[in-house]
């Protein structure tokens, strides 16, 4: 992983009294140590991905407060670690990306949620819910409830943040439940300040070791027969009492007062934001966050306190709930909180929201203004009016200037090593006709987009071979199944390759060996390639340096093995159409080879920097187009997709299509020569070597040329 966290790392020694400066999910990473974390681990995955990223790269630091921090290889992984804080007063926290990582860890949280913790145990989630949201949309909620563990989702201001770790801790300890943290995109990415406490030693560590295990044997720390009866018991009788006393005591939700008296919103803490730009649009609320009408802001989402939930309601006439995502959870639970009581508040919720999608600060006043309209009509809503007016006026005026925009589905970083791969399939794909092609989760999954459009179905990282497994038997073309190297480490060696041979599945399989778990910022995986290989490779591929995934496949007894250079399409074309057609019956495996471009140009970048600034000669190669050759007609373009191939005007005033062009920032990758080679397409591509600093003799070549 080259990105580097210098900066972020000094943050995390700050003392009392200092001030932190940075991103919320930073925030997250301070607040761990602060409240004397023991042990760390996780999966990456945006948006949480930099609190791992952090800890792993500060592992000196941790290694000085005695805390253990544990890149997982999934996220099951990362929640059977929690496991040390069931029969020891050791605080854990993991983190990943829901609600996908939650799906897989799901079998460890029921463990753990039904033994229940003595050590404090916190999951910090990565809420990939809404805008922006890459996976699946679906809540975390419905975990928590399921498996009765308590649900933070903090107002999204760092103190509020860095609170609610501190607080998430002692909840879990003084109910014995672990603790869910659910952090949306705009949390994890919002910046501000709180003033930071020095890091306690860990009462448990590396440092202060246990002296062996627990000293009396207790059968009830086993989430197995009989005790789980028990514990399912304990859950509603003992722990959910007091998970409910400490919010109580603790003020973990907020009350805001208002002058309204009759009304009030009750809103997910991270909504709140949100919510008090909508009133200040609505003009209830000013600039210092002061609203006019009365707030309950859920810091905690579940469980609920009923009395809390009829305290604020009992005076009120009506009241709104602000609950982003389906079903409407929260909004049932306090409705049934209200009728058990005889609270006469009238209630709201979806029926003023839309059930599906993120609130934005527009639909959040639509929804208000609909609420406002039926419980206070005094209010004086006019500038609301306009302002929505104004919104749907330019949204309308700008369908009208430009039509319907072309969908910009995200891309291939240039010169990725698996773009090649998918001009190869495409390429065979003319031959032999399309297959059904299973995609997994990363970076490879751009491939489903144009001009590529291959990948029927995506189940899941590290599922695509498991998922072709029905489509194979019912069709006459082999499947191919797409998978990353980290979508193989994660899942996929078992999911798919052991399936496939326990059942003597047929299918192809393809695993980009790009190095490292790139979608998500570049992680090391177990067959990434050694630190000095890298370096080493600086000229050429560095994926090839492990051979981890090779060796593995051959162990489990994967006969037909190939290795191909992504680069050289034709090969790849080759070897893909040697797959799809040899009588050979039984998984076969190609891996593509080529390093992650993201990686390889960001350790180039501060070498080459270098060379240029002491005056080394430095030679950078490029591709172009001869507009005179150039027929024009774009199968380039369509068997490539590169950012950096694009058109322009033909130079010609004979002829009217554009041209061909390769812009400032390709990177030299080849796959344009290699396309125009495998498709046979006109010669108008040319390789080019920028030579900056020359030598005397470039010099003297270049004046004879
Ligand atoms: S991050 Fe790496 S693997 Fe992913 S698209 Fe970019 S170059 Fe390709
Ligand atoms: S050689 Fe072609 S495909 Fe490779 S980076 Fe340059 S323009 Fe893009």
């Amino acid at each position: 992983m080259e990105r580097q966290f210098t900066k972020e790392i000094e943050s995390l020694r700050l003392s009392n009294g200092e001030t932190f400066h940075g991103e919320g999910i930073l925030a997250v990473t301070k607040a761990l140590l602060q409240s004397g974390v023991s042990y760390v681990g996780g999966y990456q995955g945006a948006p949480v991905s930099h609190l791992l990223d952090v800890m792993v790269q500060a592992r000196d630091y941790m290694d000085e407060l005695g805390v253990h921090v544990e890149a997982c290889t999934s996220e099951a992984s990362a929640a059977a670690m929690l496991g040390a804080s069931i029969n020891y007063p050791a605080r854990g926290a993991v983190t990943w990306k829901s609600i996908v990582g939650t799906n897989v860890a799901a079998d460890a949280l029921s463990y753990l949620a039904s033994a229940g913790v003595m050590g404090g145990a916190l999951i910090v989630l990565g809420e990939d819910y809404g805008e922006g949201g890459v996976v699946a949309q679906e809540r975390s909620h419905s975990f928590a409830m399921k498996s009765m563990m308590w649900l933070l989702d903090p107002r999204p201001n760092l103190t509020t943040i860095v609170d609610m770790v501190e607080h998430g801790f002692a909840l879990s300890e003084a109910s014995n439940t672990p603790v869910m943290m659910e952090l949306r995109i705009r949390a994890c990415h919002v910046r501000g300040s709180f003033k930071a406490r020095s890091n306690p030693p860990p009462a448990v560590s590396g440092l202060h070791k246990l002296d062996g295990p627990p000293k009396e044997f207790i059968y009830d720390r086993l989430a197995h027969p009989p005790a789980i009866f028990r514990q399912e018991k304990l859950k509603s009788d003992v722990r959910l009492p007091a998970a409910r006393r400490f919010i109580v005591e603790k003020k973990l939700n907020e009350h805001f007062d208002g002058p309204e008296k009759e009304l009030g919103i009750i809103v997910q803490g991270g909504l709140f934001n949100g919510l008090m730009l909508a009133l200040r649009t609505l003009g209830l609320a000013d600039q210092f966050g002061e609203s006019r009408i009365p707030i309950l802001a859920l810091n905690v989402v579940y469980p609920l306190v009923p009395e809390e939930i009829n305290d604020f309601c009992r005076s009120k006439a009506a009241v709104l709930v602000l609950e982003e995502g389906q079903p409407e959870f929260i909004e049932q639970e306090i409705s049934t909180a209200l009728r058990r009581a005889d609270v006469a508040a009238k209630l709201h919720g979806k029926d003023c929201m839309h059930m599906a999608g993120d609130y934005n600060v527009e639909s959040l006043v639509r929804g208000l203004s609909k609420f406002l309209a039926r419980h206070a009509p005094q209010l004086n809503l006019a500038s609301s009016a306009s302002w929505l007016d104004a919104v749907q006026r330019i949204k309308e005026k700008a369908a009208e200037l430009l039509g319907t925009l072309p969908m910009r589905p995200p891309g291939f970083c240039t010169g990725c090593p698996e773009r090649p791969v998918f001009s190869a399939m495409k390429l065979v794909a003319q031959d032999i006709g399309r297959p059904h092609v299973s995609m997994d989760v990363g970076c490879h999954c751009f491939g489903s987009f144009e001009p590529f459009s291959q990948g029927n179905t995506l189940l899941g990282y590290g599922m695509s071979l498991a998922s072709a497994a029905g489509v194979g038997p019912m069709s006459s073309r082999r499947p191919v199944a797409i998978m990353g190297d980290g979508g193989f480490w994660h899942n996929g060696l078992l999911s798919g390759v052991a399936s496939n041979l326990l059942n003597k599945g047929d299918g192809v399989l393809v695993i980009m060996k790009n190095g490292y778990a790139s979608a998500t910022g570049t992680q090391e995986l177990l067959s990434s390639p050694p630190e000095d290989a890298r370096m080493v490779a600086v000229g050429g591929s560095a994926a090839h340096a492990d051979h981890t995934i090779e060796d593995t496949l051959t162990g489990l007894g994967v006969k037909w093995l190939r290795t191909v250079n992504n680069y050289k399409v034709g090969e790849v074309a080759k070897v893909y159409k040697e797959a799809m057609s040899t009588g050979f019956k039984g998984l076969k495996v190609i891996i593509a080879e080529g390093e992650c471009q993201l990686e390889r140009q960001r350790r180039l970048k501060p070498i080459v920097a270098k060379n240029l600034s002491s005056g080394v000669r430095t030679v950078r190669v490029k591709y172009g187009v001869d507009e005179d050759t150039c027929t024009g007609d774009h199968s380039c373009i369509r068997l490539s997709g590169c950012p950096t191939l694009t058109v322009k005007d033909n130079p010609d005033p004979l002829r009217r299509d554009p041209v061909a062009t390769v812009v400032d920032g390709c990177v030299g990758c080849g796959l344009c020569g290699e396309n125009a080679h495998a498709a046979v397409l006109c010669p108008s591509f040319y390789r080019a070597e920028v030579i900056q600093n020359p030598s005397v003799w470039d010099k003297l070549i270049s004046r004879i040329l």
